[in-house]
């Protein structure tokens, strides 16, 4: 994996440039090879920063990050037929990376090593804004352009304020000066745009959900997959340049919401470990579209769904675009965390999550303990997981427990990118996930009989994944790149050897 840095002054140093408080713009492509539009206009930008002074000198004290290609695996996998329904280019990559794992949902479990190494170069950039560029399945309509944002409700605060009411609008405004009208993600309700769409909620498993966690603005930009790739290569270009063109307008205001973010973050007394569409709060969109139409399929029994160019509509159309909090834990001092769950503490570490280790055994008071005590599981697993929908949990309020020399984590440290949600939920033990109490600890000895009277009843839950949701017609909805599992494809473009460098040295490469 490589990345590059551009910076109009030549100053190339993280450490320096961190001390001198500079914005940061990150543009990472190439995670979904076989979605390259990305890769090309990310390499068409950075070249013209080399070759035109003006367009470098655009960036005042804003550096431009970038992942040319982030699976390099899956972009070295080239084909040109996982991706059929893609109108080009000819040839590109493969969805998986070499383990066959999607890394748009890796960014929480880490199981690759692309994103192990991602974990470590966000928290090290601490990037003020993010572009993470993709290619959309789904219906057809004429917008080339779709965007989905981190969601505001979740970063919440001045900053969420400031992205909903300043920085979208600001967007979607110049995209359409531009000549690229843009439209948020259609994220169907039903089988159709005109049924509605509701935004895309971005779990931290996702780039821009995983964004969110360091309180980055993110984006997810997708291109439609039925235009030419020419064009779609431009309105990515243009996207990333308006998303660019803002932040360094606007660095200084939103390095400050940031700030201010973390600040409160850091005194809040609860935290949302769950999000869901606010089905309560509908907006209206104005939206265009084009007309579906059904016919008897040839293959099979059943009516087959197409739309009608010719037959173009324009209409207001419902948009849910709010989240609401869906499961919320009131915040502990700290999380305990067995030194047996390594990879626990390492992904805590890697995200700079201060960690204490005690020297010495030590009594705990007045500690919970959750434990799980049962999981449903899906039949088959994805991206080398289960997937447990059902899950049944039990608590114990005041247990006191020896505790063995544990690493423990403090939950409100404050750090320049201390993600404050706890995570790994799911993969955590009983007495780290979701322990909320001072302190915590392993058992000294396993439980012998089931949990006490005192342990709360059980509870069960559905998640409120989207995917194992239907739509009112009783199908399954149509997902689009980033939320099906379906291989995609598309073609990928430069490395970093074809690059050309500038004399001036503001740009570098990492290995
Ligand atoms: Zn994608």
């Amino acid at each position: 994996m490589h990345a590059g840095l551009v910076a109009a002054d030549g100053v190339l140093d993280r450490d320096t440039l961190r001390a001198q408080g500079r914005p940061v713009f990150f543009n990472n492509n190439g995670i979904h090879p076989g979605e390259p539009e990305g890769i090309d206009a990310c390499m068409a930008l950075v070249r013209d920063f080399c070759l035109a002074p003006e367009r470098l000198a655009a960036l005042g004290k804003t550096v431009f990050l970038f992942i040319p290609v982030y699976n390099v695996d899956g972009c070295v996998n080239r084909n040109s037929t996982s991706r059929v329904n893609q109108l080009g280019p000819e040839s590109f990559g493969f969805r998986g990376n070499g383990q066959h794992l999607d890394l748009n949902r890796d960014f929480i479990k880490c199981d690759s090593l692309a994103a192990q190494v991602f974990n470590r170069f966000f928290t090290a950039w601490d990037p003020d804004v993010m572009v993470d560029t993709h290619t959309a399945n789904g219906a057809d309509y004429p917008y080339t352009m779709t965007l989905i944002p981190t969601q505001p409700d979740k970063l919440g605060g001045g900053l969420g304020d400031f992205l909903r009411e300043r920085m979208l609008p600001a967007i979607y405004g110049d995209m359409e000066r531009r000549g690229c009208p843009t439209c948020p993600y259609v994220n169907l309700l039903g089988e159709t745009p005109d049924e509605g769409i509701e935004d895309f909620v971005d779990l931290p498993r996702f780039s821009t959900g995983y964004a969110a966690l360091h309180h980055t603005i993110g984006f997810m930009p997708e291109t439609h997959m039925l235009k030419p790739f020419a064009e779609r290569v431009a309105a990515m270009r243009t996207l990333v340049e308006v998303v660019l063109d803002f932040t360094v307008a606007q660095a200084e205001r939103i390095q400050q919401l940031r700030r201010a973010a973390r600040a409160d973050d850091a005194r809040r007394a609860q935290w949302p470990l769950r999000w869901r569409n606010d089905h309560e709060r509908p907006a209206r969109l104005r939206f265009k579209g084009y007309t579906a139409v059904r016919s008897p399929s040839r293959l099979g029994d059943y009516q087959r769904l197409a739309y009608d160019r010719d037959q173009p509509w324009e209409k207001d159309i419902v948009h849910f675009d709010r989240c609401i909090e869906e499961q919320v834990v009131a915040a502990p001092k700290a999380y305990p965390v067995p030194q047996a769950w390594r990879e626990v503490i390492e992904r805590l570490e890697w995200n700079g999550i201060a960690l204490q280790r005690p020297d010495a055994d030590r009594l705990f008071e007045a500690a919970r303990v959750y434990r799980v005590l049962e999981v449903g599981t899906r039949a088959s697993a994805y991206d080398g997981r289960m997937f447990h929908d059902r899950w049944c949990w039990a608590r114990t309020p005041r247990p006191s427990r020896r505790a063995p020399a544990t690493c423990w984590c403090r939950s409100t440290s404050p750090g320049p990118a201390t993600p404050s949600r706890p995570r790994n939920r799911k993969r955590t033990t009983a007495s780290s996930a979701g322990a909320s109490s001072t302190a915590c600890s392993r058992r000294s000895r396993p439980p012998s009989r089931p949990m006490s009277s005192r342990t709360r009843p059980c509870r069960c839950w559905r998640t409120s994944r989207r995917c194992g949701r239907r739509s009112t017609r009783g199908r399954p909805r149509i997902r689009s790149c980033c939320a099906t599992r379906r291989p995609c494809t598309g073609s990928c473009s430069p490395t970093a050897s074809g690059m050309p460098s500038r004399s001036g040295g503001a740009i570098r490469w990492w290995r």
